[in-house]
């Protein structure tokens, strides 16, 4: 007689046979199928299909801020759904979602960054953002402008010319040819900015872009002096400052955009995951309000840029009842707080542990970096993060590893509704799982 497969056996035998996972090792998916199929959401806890549960250390990708289950967005998508899942934005057309969504996040952006062209998400605003900046320079007459300056380890997305930006060499290594243009400078060191400028000419560059906290390259978090200087060197050569938000947007570091805890407001912002804490996909790019302007009264014709889902209503819909949320119920505030704790715990396991190196955050976005001896920070001779990991998930814990840099790093991003209770139960999970592996 024929065994009638588990739901989880036929699940992990289509998914290896039809489903090519985003970021993956597609010969480990072939030997091993999905580690974990999810099935449901609650709070900062997700279960399996198999009834186990987990507790969520990294928001899922660094981007369900207010956290699973919360009837109120499935509320908005539905109310939306129903009246008008969706219409184009292209040309004259409109849509009240996507107006006051624009008209709510000019008003939470700093300074005057008051304008938003709707992507579906953080790559897609990225792509836009080298586009339109290099469209403004040659309005102005200025059509060299057209470098743009990255950092090394950045991550700025996989679409083209977001994989040109990103300075982690797997991303770009992935194909034989990328877009032109774009210059990788130490990631801490504004002497860098200024002597490839120099070397460049200011006359060919036209803007420079940074994550105001580096994700994926190991959660990088730059001196208090560092982007007040970079808004300085761009004033002073007529270069454009993109700060990529994508991660750290919408309350992820303790106020609503990180750029904010350096008083630097860019002249334009990226932004995507927290908009609509997952939920849907949505991204953008909010232009400073003189740049707006100058778009206005140089520009002809159309705008030959617009992606079908640009200011999708559904998601539009969704953004704004998230950012809501987000306020009503401080969660900036919160992440601020709950980071201290955060903080806190990071500290307490480095003195308690001889095997934790360099640990560092801000508001609810950490690492922690293993060593083998904490004063000389030599590190094991393989890896030992991804095998803390994999040992914490056993125990109902999911965080992440920053596999490309040279550090052993553990990332920590959790929604931004984590209480101090739930802190003290990933770290507890953490520590046995580090005391198992090393
Ligand atoms: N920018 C940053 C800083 C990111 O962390 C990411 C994704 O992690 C992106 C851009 C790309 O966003 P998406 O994956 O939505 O295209």
């Amino acid at each position: 007689m024929i065994k009638q497969p588990t739901l989880t056996n036929e699940l992990v035998e289509l998914d290896k046979k039809h489903f090519i996972h985003p970021t993956s090792s597609i010969k480990e998916q072939q030997a091993n199928g999905p580690a974990i199929i999810f099935k449901e959401g609650k709070g900062v806890y997700l279960t399996d299909v198999n009834g186990q549960t987990y507790i969520e250390g990294m928001a899922s990708l660094w981007n369900v801020n207010i956290g699973y289950g919360r009837k109120e967005l499935a509320q908005a998508a539905q109310e939306q759904m129903e009246k008008l899942a969706f219409s184009s934005c292209f040309a004259t057309f409109s849509n009240e979602p996507a107006i006051r969504l624009a008209e709510k996040i000019a008003q939470i952006t700093p300074g005057d960054l008051n304008a938003v062209f709707f992507t579906s998400g953080g790559s897609e605003s990225n792509d836009t953002a080298y586009k339109l900046v290099r469209h403004y320079w040659k309005l102005k007459g200025l059509p060299n402008k057209s470098k743009i300056i990255s950092r090394q380890k950045a991550y700025h997305g996989v679409a083209v010319g977001a994989t040109s930006a990103t300075g982690i060499e797997g991303f770009q290594n992935m194909t034989s040819s990328l877009a032109p243009d774009f210059l990788h400078v130490d990631p801490f060191s504004t002497e860098a900015v200024r002597a490839i400028i120099e070397q460049e000419g200011a006359d060919q560059i036209a803007a420079f872009i940074a994550e105001p906290i580096q994700g994926a390259g190991g959660v990088n978090i730059p001196s208090n002096e560092y982007f007040q200087e970079i808004r300085q060197i761009c004033d002073e050569h007529n270069i454009l400052l993109i700060a990529d938000e994508v991660i750290t947007g919408f309350g992820r570091t303790g106020k609503m955009f990180a750029c904010e805890h350096w008083n630097v407001v860019p002249d334009v912002m990226l932004i995507a995951k927290g908009v609509t804490s997952g939920y849907i996909p949505l991204g953008g790019v909010v232009i400073r309000e003189k740049l707006h302007k100058e778009f206005i009264e140089l520009s002809e014709g159309t705008l030959l840029h617009g992606f079908t889902y640009s200011g999708h209503p559904t998601s539009c819909a969704v953004g704004l009842r998230n950012i809501q949320i987000i306020e009503e119920e401080n969660l900036v505030e919160n992440s601020r707080k709950m980071g201290e704790e955060l903080h806190k715990q990071l500290k307490s396991l480095q003195s308690e542990l001889p095997v934790i190196g360099e640990v560092r955050s801000l508001g609810l976005i950490g690492a922690l970096e293993i060593v083998k001896n904490q004063k000389t920070n030599e590190r094991f001779p393989t890896k030992v993060s991804a095998l803390v990991v994999s040992e914490a998930r056993k125990r109902g814990l999911i965080l992440r590893t920053v596999t490309f840099n040279e550090a052993d790093t553990i990332v920590f991003a959790p929604p931004l509704i984590i209480n101090k209770q739930e802190i003290e139960k990933v770290f507890e999970i953490l520590r046995a799982s580090i005391i198992e592996v090393t």
